[in-house]
């Protein structure tokens, strides 16, 4: 089997969801989703067209490798090349599926668990009352979810809602005032109290803290017992991240902007976190992020993917979420988009009583409702070219 043409296409969402359709000589074809590449991820793929077209698309990881490494000076460690690859890789999958008559999971040595558990991204502003989060977070266990995350600091709104909540807000300083501190704690208690014991809560802090702030605060929240606190401080220094998980029993999750095992060995091997988070569609495909995940269980560190993929992607992170035995939850980020059900042909939400039950059909086990998808094509881009 040869490759003779790698197409894409891109539709909008939580920003860019690029498709790479890939064919070949047989007549199977496969597709991938890939997130946060942007325009510059569809030039890549166009150019390595040239490279991958009349190769055998069942030696995935070999062709990732040696695209990878043929690049090395154009961005072959992180950023949209690796993104662009990640495209590829993952229509890849589809396609052996496919041709093989296997499920991805299956070709990746079989499955520890036949479901995946799905935490929702909830829309809580800073200046929510009790009630008015009560209300969201019953929306969410009413859906069936056992876990959700709420966003946590206040550069993650807008500058007008910022100067009414605290005055002394400066985006580029990462030190908590004592009213945004006094707020973080706050809102942990509301939406805990509200959440009950049963379902889970994770808080995002977007890299926003400096580590005194951030180790104040992660102690703080100590008696609440969150699922996790993300990114306290930027992830690209892991010692500093160290420093504020070796000060606290509050777990720390990160990763959502590092790329391959690379980017999360220091991380992993310096325990610098408790948890670990790939984007499975961005960071590098199924196959690295089957490998950052066993790195990651060395260290009996759990598994739990960022992700704000389509159904695609999001079934496709769920292979790889089957695959491990270190997976804890993986993230839903459509919750606000009405055609998470309408995207893929079957016209159903992948998602039931907050859990994916992971595909038995061949490859990825979804497929796109090109008409659908094109109803949100990003602007600019070309459809499947
Ligand atoms: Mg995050």
């Amino acid at each position: 089997m040869k490759i003779t043409a790698i197409k894409t296409a891109a539709s909008l969402g939580h920003g860019m969801h690029l498709w790479v359709k890939i064919e070949t000589d047989e007549g199977i074809s496969g597709l991938g989703e890939c997130v946060h590449g942007e325009t510059q991820a569809i030039a890549i793929i166009h150019h390595l067209r040239k490279h991958l077209i009349g190769r055998d698309p069942m030696q995935i990881d070999a062709l990732f490798e040696e695209m990878r490494r043929r690049h090395v000076f154009e961005g072959g460690f992180a950023g949209a090349l690796i993104t662009a690859l990640t495209g590829i890789e993952i229509a890849l999958w589809d396609l052996k599926g496919k041709a093989l008559g296997a499920p991805i999971y299956a070709l990746l040595g079989g499955k520890f668990r036949d479901k995946i558990r799905v935490y929702a991204d909830c829309q809580i502003e800073p200046d929510m009352d009790r009630a008015e989060i009560q209300r969201v977070v019953d929306d969410v266990v009413e859906r069936g979810f056992t876990a959700l995350k709420i966003d946590l600091d206040i550069g993650a709104y807008s500058e007008r809602r910022v100067s009414s909540v605290d005055p002394l807000f400066d985006r580029f300083n990462y030190t908590a005032s004592e009213r945004e501190h006094e707020r973080m704690i706050e809102l942990v208690d509301m939406v805990v109290q509200a959440a009950g014991k049963d379902v889970a809560v994770a808080a995002d802090l977007h890299t926003r803290l400096d580590v005194a702030s951030a180790i104040r605060l992660a102690k703080a929240l100590e008696a609440y017992h969150l699922l996790w606190l993300e990114e306290p401080v930027p992830p690209e220094n892991v010692a500093a991240m160290r420093e504020v998980k070796r000060s606290t029993s509050t777990p720390l999750c990160a990763g959502e902007n590092l790329y391959l095992r690379h980017g999360f060995r220091d991380l992993i091997v310096q325990q610098a976190v408790d948890i670990v988070m790939p984007d499975i569609p961005k960071c590098g495909g199924l196959s690295e992020c089957r490998k950052i995940a066993n790195l990651a269980e060395l260290y009996y560190m759990p598994f739990a993917p960022h992700n704000v993929a389509s159904p695609i992607g999001t079934m496709a992170s769920s292979h790889v979420c089957a695959s491990v035995p270190n997976f804890l939850v993986l993230e839903f980020h459509w919750l606000h988009r009405d055609y998470w059900t309408t995207i893929t042909t079957d016209k159903v939400d992948i998602i039931e009583d907050g859990y994916i039950t992971v595909s038995d059909r061949p490859g990825i086990g979804l497929e796109l409702d090109e008409t659908v998808a094109r109803e949100h094509q990003y602007p600019g881009t070309t459809w499947f070219e």
